[in-house]
């Protein structure tokens, strides 16, 4: 029997995986679910000796049940490859006792990388499954980081088009300079004279907008998102955990079957998700660690069984995390709702008219898989510059967050248990925030004057994303005002 998906709002709704990949969210507003979670039909033993693209295929293919061989074959091939600065594609670096997933050798250098190399080839597949004969146009709102790493996945992919959107003034240099430089004929930037929450409604606006859906129509295209709830994007991240667990039981790290605690910086509740369900496959993962900046909804939810997002958004050196509301939660919710899709439908229709819920005793009693911690500014710094001291590794601030919240949880709970830390990006990026934690004196200097620093320091060479940024052309340069989004779409696509 193959499996199917269903929405998180309406159990009756059942979908093949490529029409909830094209679909990206539900219509009743739910985010897709797999029937159950499938178990790993290969054993550890058999995966430990088999390469990154190989576990992927043995995972995903559980999940992807209408994708034939040969073409999730075909989309790995094609996402997992010379683009990432490392055959291992995910290297696991052993600091002190711990393991540091590093899921950053990817074109952009930070872990959606992992799952934007593989969508697109997911998309079009999924595009070609279903008779869909229009182009895909992607449209994508970024503060940053998703937008590069979703230009750099769709460019040139044949059939697709991509046009992001960000904030002009809200970007930092690296960041604005690795989007407007990307090269590929079908991808398109354009700056907004506005905020990101702007950049973001504008989008959703065109995708409500059923008119500019059939003017579009008439001209081949339709509108899809490279958003993280779409399940494309989450069961590709399953892969890295089921990698990292055999890796370290190849390398002996691991006895046979003994529990590895995870600890995965959040925002989007995207990441973290995709280990719960790793552990739901049948690895032998312990706690799943739920680590916030000063952002911390997600902790208070852990702690007391209320989510709220009524409070201060606060602007840190994490900003990937800079998250009040974490969509995939709800993927969480509906589990310990016992897959009540009424009750996950009242609770989400209460986060968005009031902003805040509270789940019942019950259903609290099933996050027993989870802890959660959070690391402040000054501790996220302090751990930067503590674990440089002491062992010369350099990580960037998201990743900062997980190790200060690690080092806490086994301080507190003294549980002797070995601990995964996954390390979303590259302290290239975030040098600047990364320089000054190692030493205040760089707090003045210049961002690119940094980086050569960084690598004196680190004795980790320049990765090429940044390589390419230093002498690359600026291809780009579309600006609008936010009530121009809509033209300006129009425009790109009638060229
Ligand atoms: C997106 C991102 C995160 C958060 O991941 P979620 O899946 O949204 O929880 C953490 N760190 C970095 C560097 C990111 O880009």
């Amino acid at each position: 029997m193959s499996l199917h998906y269903k929405s998180t709002r309406n159990s009756e709704l059942k979908v093949t995986a490529s029409e909830a990949i094209l679909k990206g969210l539900a219509p009743d507003g739910g985010l897709f679910v797999p029937e159950e979670i499938p178990k790993l039909d290969v054993s550890m033993e058999q995966l430990k000796s088999m390469s990154y693209q190989e576990i992927a295929y043995e995972v995903m293919k559980l999940f992807l049940a209408d994708f034939t061989e040969g073409e999730l074959k075909g989309c790995i091939e094609k996402a997992y490859d010379s683009k990432f600065d490392t055959e291992e594609i995910a290297s696991l670096v052993k600091v002190s006792d711990t393991y540091y997933l590093e899921l950053f050798h990817g074109a952009t250098i930070a872990f959606k990388d992992m799952a934007l190399s593989i969508l697109p080839h997911l998309l079009t597949t999924s595009a070609k499954k279903n008779h869909v004969e229009n182009k895909i146009v992607i449209l994508t709102a970024t503060s940053g980081d998703t937008g590069k790493a979703a230009m750099a996945g769709f460019a040139d992919v044949e059939g697709t088009q991509i046009i992001v959107f960000y904030p002009k003034n809200g970007v930092s240099k690296v960041q604005e300079l690795q989007m407007v430089t990307q090269k590929g004929s079908n991808v398109d930037v354009v700056a907004i004279h506005g905020n990101f929450d702007n950049a973001q409604s504008g989008v959703k606006a065109m995708f409500e907008n059923k008119e500019l859906a059939e003017e579009l129509a008439g001209k081949g295209y339709q509108f899809s998102s490279a958003n993280s709830i779409n399940i494309g994007r989450l069961v590709p991240q399953v892969v890295y955990y089921v990698y990292a667990y055999a890796k370290l039981l190849e390398n002996e790290e691991l006895a046979n079957g003994e529990e590895l605690q995870v600890v995965v910086p959040t925002g989007n509740f995207g990441n973290i998700l995709a280990a719960y369900y790793a552990k739901q496959m049948g690895v032998p993962i312990g706690k799943l660690i739920c680590a916030s900046n000063e952002n911390k909804v997600l902790f208070d939810f852990f702690q007391t069984g209320t989510y709220d997002k009524n409070r201060e958004f606060v602007l840190t050196t994490s900003p990937s995390m800079d998250i009040l509301i974490s969509s995939n939660l709800e993927r969480l919710i509906y589990v310990i709702a016992g897959e009540d899709s009424d009750k996950t439908k009242e609770l989400m229709e209460a986060l968005k008219k009031d902003g805040t819920y509270t789940v019942s005793e019950d259903m609290k009693a099933k996050l027993s898989d989870f802890a959660a911690g959070y690391a402040t500014e000054d501790e996220t710094a302090e751990q930067i510059h503590d674990v440089y001291d002491k062992t010369g590794y350099v990580m960037d601030t998201h990743t900062a967050v997980a190790s200060y919240v690690c080092s806490r949880y086994e301080q507190s709970e003294k549980t002797g248990k070995k601990y995964l830390i996954a390390s979303t990006a590259s302290p290239y990026k975030f040098v600047k925030s990364v320089m000054t934690a190692i030493d205040a004196k760089y707090a003045e200097e210049d961002e690119f004057a940094l980086l050569p620093k960084l690598q004196e320091l680190s004795q980790v060479g320049m990765p090429q994303a940044i390589k390419d940024i230093l002498d690359a052309n600026v291809l780009h340069n579309i600006e609008c005002d936010v009530d121009q989004m809509e033209e300006t779409v129009k425009q790109i696509l009638n060229r």
